[in-house]
């Protein structure tokens, strides 16, 4: 069948606005990267779950063999229902408690700590039980300031000129460090940034004798657009091959290698399915205004992130320039004079690479319900997130009278 006339049946089934999730796209993603990275006996996925934390995606991850990274006791969680065990799932946190990490350890999952205020009061504590340490390289990843966290100012990772600080508390506390990680951004351009990255990294593994992995986080970029660059996956194995397994034989140990994408894993599976409200001209400008917002979608406003929107209902119609909006009373605004095949009233738009940090990323704001979720799988559609009521909206508000 025609894709086209496959989500107008899918929004037929279920209504708009909805998320529709790709599964065969999630397992040929996940497959990439293994090939890529074929030669290394002990690689793990992780994928970074907050990217899309649905249930039924993470069991579906899991099934293909993926790991867990997970950055707050409610993923580890979600993660441990989803039947991850706890040695699969690793814990990334930033400027969480320390009672917060202390749960983290009673669950049994692997911690990656970046504070070395935190990794004192922790060697202090349970110096038995191993962790890893997030080490902040100071490079230039993440295609825009808000998604690049590697840089000096970063609040991510403890610097890795602090070193001799590290070591000082895993000598003072005699802590196990088992992991040394770094995470420097999303949606790097350039392997050059986490080739340079991976020789820092592996400089600070020298110093640690008890290692068990090596983990080089994500930011893996995909196309956005039309001829968009993307991280070549491929490319990235062969120039990391050379330098992790020369690592490996001068430590005398065949380490275990993770990376944890989320955006990689899961963007290009989604497309978020709208209907159009309303048209409106004014002096200067033609709205679309359709059925959702900021609210579920929050992604153009938010980082300025471009996503391409296709109108499904009239595919070849003429192009006409369009400012796509929300119904959020505030600036809602998805794309401004973007060229769209002709859009009338009721028409349904599609927004792609919907998969990653859209619907984890979606609110009530204005009281309106959060979207459903439907995944497909060989062609069999899924739901895997019925749609909110009235009763959702009022769950946790206390009714009183002053
Ligand atoms: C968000 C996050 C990731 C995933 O980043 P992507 O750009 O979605 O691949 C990986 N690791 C950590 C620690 C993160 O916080």
């Amino acid at each position: 069948m025609n894709k086209n006339i496959y989500l107008h049946n899918i929004t037929k089934k279920y209504g708009t606005p909805l998320y529709v999730y790709d599964a065969n796209k999630i397992e040929y993603q996940y497959k990439l990267i293994k090939q890529s990275f074929s030669y290394i006996e002990n690689l793990k996925i992780n994928y970074a779950c907050k990217a899309n934390t649905n249930i039924s995606i993470l069991k579906f991850l899991k099934k293909l063999g993926s790991g867990l990274d997970t950055v707050s006791i409610q993923e580890i969680e979600i993660g441990l229902k989803a039947g991850f065990k706890p040695k699969e799932i690793i814990y990334t946190p930033n400027s969480v408690s320390l009672s917060e990490i202390k749960k983290a350890i009673k669950a049994g999952v692997r911690i990656n700590i970046d504070n070395l205020s935190l990794l004192e009061q922790i060697g202090n504590d349970n110096p038995n039980y191993p962790i890893g340490i997030r080490i902040n390289p100071h490079i230039l990843g993440g295609g825009n300031k808000k998604i690049s966290v590697g840089h000096i100012d970063s609040k991510f990772g403890i610097s890795y000129y602090q070193l001799p600080h590290i070591k000082k508390i895993v000598e003072n506390t005699g802590i196990k460090v088992e992991g040394i990680h770094m995470h420097t951004g999303s949606d790097i351009l350039d392997i050059g940034v986490f080739l340079q990255g991976a020789d820092i990294l592996l400089n600070v593994a020298s110093f640690f004798n008890e290692l068990k992995y090596i983990d080089f986080g994500s930011g893996f970029k995909v196309p956005y657009k039309k001829n968009d660059t993307k991280t070549d996956i491929d490319m990235l194995g062969v120039s990391l091959k050379r330098k992790f397994l020369f690592f490996c034989e001068k430590y005398c140990k065949k380490l275990k290698l993770f990376f944890e994408p989320g955006k990689f894993l899961v963007s290009e599976s989604g497309s978020f399915l709208v209907k159009v409200n309303v048209i409106k001209h004014t002096t200067s400008t033609v709205f679309a205004g359709v059925d959702s917002g900021f609210n579920h979608f929050i992604r153009p406003m938010f980082y300025d992130s471009y996503h391409h929107i296709d109108n499904i209902s009239n595919p070849s119609g003429i192009l006409r320039f369009y400012t796509v909006v929300g119904y959020i009373c505030e600036s809602d605004t998805f794309c401004v004079n973007r060229k769209i095949n002709e859009i009338r009233e009721g028409d349904l738009l599609c927004f792609r690479n919907a998969g990653a940090y859209c619907f984890s990323m979606s609110s009530n704001y204005n009281s309106r319900y959060r979207p459903s979720e439907v995944i497909i799988y060989n062609n069999k559609d899924f739901l895997i997130r019925k749609r909110e009521n009235l009763q959702d909206l009022l769950n946790n508000m206390i009714e009183i009278e002053l």
